[in-house]
């Protein structure tokens, strides 16, 4: 069973605390990502699970057993980082069964293990090589083959893909999950990149400045983020954020554009609000609202336009092609069932 446990976890660097008290379950087999933007903790968090660094306060918990002051090689987990830092004078095989040589484990089983590892990574056929013979997906496939080996109760992965480059990025991100399927053990996997944590997790804990903003499954966060900052930092293109406020139930942008607000609540008559969009919820229509073209980038399968509309510069992604050039206007109506409103002082949602 690899269940971890994090209760009211802290982390203080001197008299600076940087993690203000984070508390997370993750169940046994669950692919948990901690995202959030550079410096936000995430590794730190990390690390303390490992054992590579200290709790300052809190407690960790691996499989029900307190973790705090065990070493990491006692706290059965496996970590792997954004630099694999192979051997570079070991093999691929070597490398993958190094930790294993270093617990005395007899040669057969090592031998057993690294063919296992291997078979499944697809790295049969490159047992015998060394790092500097390998393409950089191949290394990372290595880096993951030396955690695997060791068959621990919970996987660590902290940026792993972000040397690779952008196709081979996806491809692993594939493979990673397919992997997880697979073996079926717990994983917590920390990434900068939001499209990494929609795609892979089965869980996103969003984390920010020290603390979590909001957990849950990937389109959660994505229909129903808690606050502006998860609103904003999940999805791509982000989410439109308009200023304005409710007036006879409708939304009123700042430079006086009506938009109708369908079945979306919360809100008081004459509050201050933030008025969420996201891109995908705009439409062509003549009737529409008319804004102004900025840029127009077509991707073939989408056309991704940003203009100025309701006093705002918003991303619009349609379906359709688009024949206007920039400067033109453009008339779109928002789907009123699927909007979000925040309140404009604290950022909280306030749609039901
Ligand atoms: P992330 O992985 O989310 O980018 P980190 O966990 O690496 O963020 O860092 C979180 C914060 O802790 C940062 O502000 C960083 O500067 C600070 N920090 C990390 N390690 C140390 C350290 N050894 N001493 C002092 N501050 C540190
Ligand atoms: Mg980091």
């Amino acid at each position: 069973m690899g269940t971890v446990s994090i209760r009211d976890a802290r982390k203080s660097y001197g008299a600076v605390e940087i993690l203000h008290g984070v508390s997370l379950d993750i169940a046994d087999g669950e692919f948990v990502i901690l995202v959030g933007p550079s410096g936000c903790g995430k590794s730190t968090l990390l690390r303390m699970i490992a054992g590579l660094e200290d709790i300052s306060g809190g407690t960790i918990s691996i499989s029900d057993r307190v973790v705090n002051d065990l070493a990491p090689k006692q706290r059965d987990i496996a970590m792997v980082f954004q630099s694999y830092a192979l051997y570079p004078h070991k093999t691929v095989a070597q490398n993958m069964g190094f930790s294993l040589h270093l617990a005395r484990t007899p040669k057969e089983e090592i031998e057993r293990r690294v063919n296992d590892a291997a078979r499944i990574l697809g790295l049969e056929s490159l047992l015998d090589r060394y790092p500097r013979q390998l393409s950089g997906g191949q290394r990372q496939r290595v880096a993951m083959g030396r955690a695997i080996v060791r068959d621990p109760q919970v996987f660590l992965f902290d940026e792993p893909l972000s040397n690779l480059d952008a196709k081979l990025r996806v491809a692993m991100r594939t493979e990673i999950k397919a992997l997880h399927q697979r073996l079926g053990t717990t994983t917590i996997y920390v990434t900068h990149d939001q499209i990494e944590a929609m795609t892979m997790a089965d869980r996103i804990v969003v984390m920010h400045d020290g603390i979590v903003e909001q957990i849950g499954s990937p389109l959660e966060l994505y229909d129903e983020p808690v606050n502006l900052f998860v609103a904003e930092f999940i999805g791509s293109p982000a989410m439109n954020i308009v200023d304005g406020r409710i007036e006879n139930g409708q939304f009123s942008a700042s430079d006086g554009t009506q938009i109708p607000l369908g079945s979306t609540r919360g809100a008081a008559e004459g509050q201050p609000v933030k008025l969420g969009v996201r891109p995908e919820d705009m439409f062509l229509d003549d009737g529409g609202i008319a804004g102004s073209i900025v840029t127009i980038e077509p991707t073939g399968s989408e056309t991704h336009v940003t203009l100025t509309i309701a006093g705002a510069t918003m991303s619009g992604v349609f379906r359709e092609r688009i024949a206007s050039r920039p400067g033109s206007d453009l008339r779109v109506r928002f789907n009123p069932d699927r909007l979000h409103l925040f309140d404009a002082e604290t950022g909280m949602r306030l749609t039901k």
